[in-house]
Order: structure tokens, then sequence, then C-alpha cells
């Protein structure tokens, strides 16, 4: 029986290298859109930097983690991975910037008791004050709505919306607290506070240690606070291309499908060339948003799909032929209470260094896009309102020597306040109506890199032919 995976990214080129490795013998056909697999990982190499368009680095803790590091091994990057340690400056100094002034957010446990502002108090003023909360039963809420009813405004504008706008270039008012505190959401719910839930979770018997491969190891005794490749992001999907195609999967690039018929015996994908592709299960691997534009006859499934907003990222690369940076950190983030039109700037040549140069990477847009740039700004606009943030904020007057702007359209999903009962609907209308569709990719359970090789993996274990 053949399959056909719809998107060439990360997610789909994952699905397709676990679907080959669980059958030996299976007709794969990957189809993609553009002209080259990848999807938003790119990464554009110049002499002596990389202009990474997307993501740029990969966090290595936790289960997902560890299951990309082993997919990493298997296709022969390992020596192509490198790390900053825990203790390197850009995994210390975060910033956020606040009435003018950049402040370096609290590290340390001794960072704890001291006043750090923007905050007024000693971060274990706020902790108390958590402790002592009352609680209040909630299905779901915001994480802005959380962390105020918690730890107070402060820490809800200061920490974690910046932080928001930083993952998924979201408005905190308006993302699931699921979607980065599930388990902080879960011990007030079971046990009155976060505190005492964290107490009480420090007595509990501790899981059984995963087994860890080398890299995985390493990851843990080198400290590793994140990684990333030395040439550039795009040598993971264009390696899984390349694994991939030699252990034939037919992987097709400028296949645009343009929409879908499902049944439970057979799917029918149009595609723009005018051709069919039928198949007897489809893996999409394309964000919701797409999905639901392409599905025909399943209102039910196409609201759903579509209820899942996305927001666009402005990402400008800059490059310079001198050193302009006086802070050694990872860059900054700007809390959305300080109404300023760009999300943060990546102090690239500070986690991956360039002799006598800089690199900059400024994030404009996500939720707030149309409301600071309308439909379509230019080019040109949109480079002079972050050179102009970049004067003001970091006192840099130089024109780069080369940039690169790109606008992400849609590019990071929103996991909105009831975000994960939507996901269990479209889950059941798909099991009630026995399509025979598989769904994974960043649209669902997590939106990072970690989290779409994850989907693909979980998916892949699931299937029973
Ligand atoms: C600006 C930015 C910064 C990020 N930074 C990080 C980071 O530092 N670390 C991290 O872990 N994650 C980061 N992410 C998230 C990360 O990029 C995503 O998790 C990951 O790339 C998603 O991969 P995917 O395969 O699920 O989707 P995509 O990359 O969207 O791939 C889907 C593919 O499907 C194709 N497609 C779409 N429609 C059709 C169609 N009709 N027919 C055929 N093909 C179609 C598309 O062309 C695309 O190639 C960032 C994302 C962005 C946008």
């Amino acid at each position: 029986m053949s399959k056909v995976i719809l998107g060439g990214g990360i997610s789909g080129l994952s699905a397709a290298f676990y679907l080959r490795k669980k059958f030996p013998l299976l007709s794969i056909t990957l189809l993609e859109a553009s002209n080259r697999n990848g999807g938003w990982i790119k990464s554009e190499k110049h002499d002596g930097y990389i202009f990474e368009q997307g993501p740029r680095t990969i966090r290595p803790h936790g289960n997902k983690a560890i299951n990309t590091l082993d997919l990493i091994e298997d296709i022969g990057l390992t020596n192509e991975v490198e790390y900053l340690p825990k203790n390197h400056p850009a995994a210390l100094n975060r910033m956020v910037y606040v009435d003018g002034v950049l402040h370096k957010l609290p590290s340390s446990f001794s960072s704890l008791l001291t006043k750090n502002p923007p905050f007024t108090k000693p971060l274990v003023q706020y902790l108390i004050k958590e402790f002592r909360q009352t609680s209040k039963t909630v299905h779901d809420e915001s994480i802005y709505d959380f962390v105020k009813r918690r730890f107070g405004s402060e820490i809800a504008d200061y920490a974690i919306s910046p932080l928001i706008c930083g993952i998924c270039a979201g408005d905190a008012k308006r993302i699931s607290v699921k979607f980065l505190l599930e388990n902080l959401f879960y011990d007030e719910q079971k046990y009155g506070s976060i505190t005492k839930g964290f107490i009480k979770n420090i007595f509990k018997k501790q899981p059984q240690p995963v087994i860890l491969n080398t890299l995985a190891r390493r990851a843990k005794s080198e400290k590793w606070n994140v990684f990333f490749f030395k040439d550039g992001l795009e040598v993971f999907p264009k390696r899984l291309e390349k694994v991939n195609k030699e252990n034939n999967v037919d992987i097709r690039v400028n296949q645009s499908c343009t929409s879908i018929e499902l049944n439970p015996t057979k799917v029918t994908l149009h595609m723009d060339s005018n051709n069919k592709v039928e198949t007897r299960h489809l893996i999409a691997t394309i964000s919701a948003k797409k999905l639901s534009e392409l599905i025909i006859g399943h209102a039910d499934l196409t609201k759903l799909l579509s209820s899942i907003p996305f927001v666009t990222v402005c990402v400008i690369n800059l490059h310079y032929k001198t050193e302009l940076l006086k802070q050694e950190a990872f860059g900054f983030l700007i809390p959305p209470k300080e109404n300023l039109p760009i999300l943060g700037v990546i102090f690239d040549s500070c986690c991956f260094p360039c002799e006598g140069c800089t690199n900059l990477t400024v994030m404009m847009g996500g939720h707030w896009f149309k409301t600071f740039f309308g439909e379509n700004p230019t080019d040109e606009h949109l480079l002079d309102v972050a050179l102009k943030q970049l004067e003001d904020i970091l006192k840099i007057k130089d024109k780069p020597n080369s940039f690169k702007i790109n606008v992400l359209k849609n590019c990071i999903p929103q996991y909105i306040v009831g975000h994960n009962e939507t996901v269990d609907k479209i889950h059941k209308y798909v099991e009630d109506n026995k399509l025979p569709l598989n769904l994974c990719g960043t649209s669902y359970n997590g939106v990072g890199i970690n989290d779409a090789v994850y989907s693909a993996k979980t998916m892949v274990d699931k299937l029973q032919n």
C-alpha cells in the first residue's frame, strides 16, 4: 500500500524517514510545493557568516530533544553539530528592553534574592506571593492571565509576554497557558499553588531515566544550552532529503496540491499541474490553515483546522564589517507593553562568532504585523523600521554591509486558549469519519523543530500498516 506525504519541511522529511525505517517495502511519495525541501528552515551561507532566515538553534532538553538528537545521529550528522554551553554569555545574558533601557533577565539562583530591574522586587518575593495566593479552578486561560493571577503583572508583562514573542511571535494575552506552562497550570489545579506543587513533586518517584545515545549523552555532560549546525540549520533537512532519496522515497518538488478529496478508501490530491495523485493514505504535514483551504467536502473539519490562527513574521538579517555590539548576549526581546514595532533582536555574532564583524537578526510583526505594517509593506519600509530601532536601542548608526529581508507569511501557529480541545476535535473528526488521513507538523502539539520531528515519529509509531 502506498503513502503520500504532503509537505517537505522538517516534519514531512522526518515522517518519510520514520516510515521507511518501519516499512522497508512501502511505496512512499513526498510532495513539496516549492522548488526546495526544508520549509521554514533556510540558511544562506556567505563568506564567513550565515543568514538564518527562519530558525537558528534547537533546544537539547527533554524527551523530544533526545528524539531529534537520535535522528541527527541516525542520518550521520553528528560531526556537524555545534553547541553553546550553559555558561556561554549568550546563554546567560538574555535581555528585555523596558522604558528605554536594556535589562538582563535574572539567570542565577543568587539573582532570585536581589532586585533586578525592570522588576521592582527580588524574584523570591513573587514566589512567596504565589505560595500564599488562593487557587482558582479553570479549564484553560491565557498564559498572561495565569501568570498575572499567580505572580502579579510585572512577571506577566516583563518575563512571560516577551518570552511568548520570542517563542511564537504571539500575544501572551491570547495564548493558552497549556502552550508553555501546562505542568505549572495543573500543579495549581491539583495542589492549590505552583510552589506547593513544586515541593510535592520533589518527593515524587522520578521516572526511569531514558537511555541516551551518544549525542544526547554529550548534550548532558557538556551542559549544552542550545545546539545548531556549523554550516547552518538547513543541513538538517538537506541531509534528511538525501537519506530519504537513497532509501527510495520518491521526493518531488514543484508539486503544489490545490485540493484534496478525502474518502474512507481513497484520497485524491489535485495538483496545480492539472495532474492527480491518488493514494490509500495521506500524511499531511502542511499547516492546519493551508490544509483547511485544500480539503473538499468536510465542512466541520475545515472549520476546525481554520480556527487555528497563524501569524506573519518579518526576519531581517544584517551583516556589518565592524564590531558594533557593546553587550555579549543572546539578544533582547521587547515586551508588547512597550508598543514598539519590533519583537526583538538576536545577536548572531555573539552566538556564532564572526571575526571583526557583527551579525544581527531583527524579528518584527507576529501578532502585531498588520497593526504596525499593514497588509503589504515594502522591503524598504521594513528595513527603515528595523534600522531606526537598532539606532534607538543599540545606538548603531552604521548602515549594514549586507542584509536580507524575508516576510514569512503565516509561519507560526498560535495555540490560543482552547487549542488542545480544537486538536482533540480534529482527531475525533478524522477517526469518526474513518478518513485515511494522519496529521503532523507544528499546528497541533508544539511549534519548534523538536516538536515537528517528534510529531512525525509518534504519528509513524502509531501506524499499523
Ligand atoms: C522566524 C522563525 C524562527 C524560528 N525559530 C526557531 C528556532 O530557533 N528553533 C526551533 O526549534 N524552531 C524555530 N522555529 C519553528 C520551526 O521553524 C518550525 O517548527 C519548523 O520549521 C516547522 O516545520 P514543518 O515541516 O512542520 O513546516 P514547514 O516548514 O512549514 O513545512 C511545510 C512544507 O509544506 C509545503 N507546502 C505547503 N502547502 C503545500 C501544498 N499545498 N502542496 C505541497 N506542499 C505544500 C511548504 O512549501 C513547506 O515546505 C521558527 C520558525 C520561524 C518562522
